[in-house]
């Protein structure tokens, strides 16, 4: 198995298929910000957490990687993107709203999107 077949293998096995309101109701459990800041925290942690996927991707932009390494950085980038999941949760649940209803709606509106030749340009409701 080369390196590549034995990352994924390890991505599949560290992150098994998980439903997204199991997901969001078994992240409320590590959720420990004060109650009077529901909603804002994890707004908050959310746009700090998007950066620290944005500066991993831009270092491998700027140092590159050969194939082995490009391995690790998936799985940090990978982690990074576990942060941004947990506040989205959070965020969702400060909210009142279940993941998967978030998700459902936004395919809604890209499916939607894409029948319309709309999914280039800009504005949120075209
Ligand atoms: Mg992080």
């Amino acid at each position: 198995m080369d390196l590549e077949q034995q990352a994924k293998e390890w991505i599949k096995e560290k992150y098994k298929d998980m439903e997204m309101n199991e997901y969001q109701r078994k992240s409320i459990e590590f959720a420990i910000y004060p109650a009077t800041h529901r909603i804002l925290y994890p707004a908050l942690g959310l746009a700090g957490e998007a950066g620290e996927v944005a500066n991993k991707v831009k270092k491998f932009i700027r140092d590159g990687a050969d194939k082995e390494a490009f391995e690790v950085k998936k799985i940090e980038i990978a982690a990074e993107i576990g942060d941004v999941l947990w506040y989205c949760a959070n965020l969702a649940n400060d909210l009142g709203i279940n993941l998967s209803d978030i998700a459902s709606e936004n395919y809604s509106k890209l499916s939607g999107r894409s029948k319309r030749g709309t999914l280039g340009g800009d504005g949120d409701n075209r």
